[in-house]
């Protein structure tokens, strides 16, 4: 697409967009942080899923100050189940600094808002131009592949090193009259018609600007990087059962899941039965000794860059002193009470076993 059409081609999609947007809650507020809180939300997480967890956060926790104030805990769990943990603990922390240092208000700032935690480059565009039409390009992977079609750009889209192409394509392409409905607009095309198999090229409102589709080139854009085969880790996890309680031990708040609460357990070694696994984590972990073991189930679970295959165990509880060697805390509470802690989804996969 030549320089001379960028224009003919921001207003075919900006009228697009307006007309046939699909209802999003945070596309009837201009409140900064509701924006922000979705941005965040939306990262790796299907718009469908979304929804109601941005209901219920933004009822929960309404404005950054609430969010400031309310123990980590409560956040997480509201967080539950939507995944990527990190992200929560470091909403939380930035609403911290925006009270404690930004006078309580979302900083209208690119320089200053991508300082805060968990913000990346992805996020400051997109907050700072929805929220105040700052002129940032947001590249996202739905907008990568946008415009990889739009400009037959062969730089493979899973690889870092093709970040700044991207970016400068964006940025050459942005309305900057209206940036934060430009960039919502490229969103949508590529969530909804430009989508990663079997584009709608025929109804796409920019069909007469993409070079792909000039050439009938679509399946061969975007590009990848070839990636290694996700290893698989089997787990085993007791359930150590005293009395009506079980114990349940916090993951240190930095790391995959962070802050969430599980039973105790750890990775099978090469030769070694998840049994043994299970009891041997079970003392290098929480120093317990358990009796009575029984096999209750086997679950799944798939992360970014690994899956788990977690066997689960239940036991009673012999003897010893809990004493930490890896979890920050840990707690005896009653089965019932299991769901006031923000536990993983592969936890959630057998609890109703229990
Ligand atoms: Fe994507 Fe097809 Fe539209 Fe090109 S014409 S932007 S490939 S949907």
């Amino acid at each position: 697409m030549l320089k001379k059409h960028h224009q003919d081609f921001r207003d075919e999609l900006l009228n697009w967009f307006k007309n046939y947007q699909r209802e999003m809650p945070w596309r009837n507020t201009d409140n900064p942080y509701h924006i922000w809180v979705s941005e965040v939300m939306l990262q790796q997480t299907q718009v469908i899923k979304v929804v109601d967890y941005y209901n219920r956060f933004i009822a929960r926790f309404p404005d950054v100050q609430r969010l400031a104030a309310a123990p980590l805990q409560d956040v997480l769990k509201v967080w539950e189940g939507l995944g990527y943990y990190a992200r929560a603990r470091n909403l939380h922390k930035a609403a911290q600094v925006i009270v404690n240092e930004l006078e309580g208000e979302v900083p209208l700032d690119y320089a200053t808002f991508r300082k805060l935690p968990g913000v990346g480059d992805y996020s400051a565009a997109a907050v700072q131009s929805i929220a105040f039409n700052e002129p940032y390009a947001a590249v996202d992977g739905n907008i990568k592949r946008v415009l990889a079609r739009l400009f037959l750009m062969d730089a493979p889209v899973n690889d870092a090193k093709s970040a700044k192409l991207f970016q400068q394509r964006a940025d050459e392409l942005l309305d900057s009259t209206a940036p934060g409905l430009f960039n919502q607009a490229m969103m949508e095309l590529g969530a909804t018609v430009c989508r990663p198999q079997s584009p709608t090229c025929l109804i796409c409102p920019v069909n007469a600007f993409c070079e792909a589709f000039q050439t009938a080139r679509q399946d061969e854009f975007p590009q990848r990087r070839e990636t290694k085969p996700v290893p698989e880790h089997h787990i085993a996890v007791g359930v150590i059962y005293r009395g009506e309680e079980v114990l349940i031990t916090q993951r240190q708040l930095d790391g995959l899941l962070g802050g969430l609460w599980e039973f105790p357990g750890g990775q099978v070694a090469e030769g070694e039965t998840a049994e043994t696994a299970c009891v041997r984590h079970i003392v290098e972990v929480v120093n317990l000794s358990v009796n009575d073991i029984k096999y209750l189930t086997r679950v799944r679970h798939a992360f970014t860059h690994f899956k788990i295959v977690v066997d689960v165990f239940t036991c009673d509880y012999q003897s010893g002193e809990v004493i930490l060697n890896g979890p920050r805390d840990a707690k005896w509470i009653e089965v019932g009470a299991l769901g006031d802690y923000p536990l993983p989804r592969a936890t959630h996969k057998f609890l109703d076993k229990l």
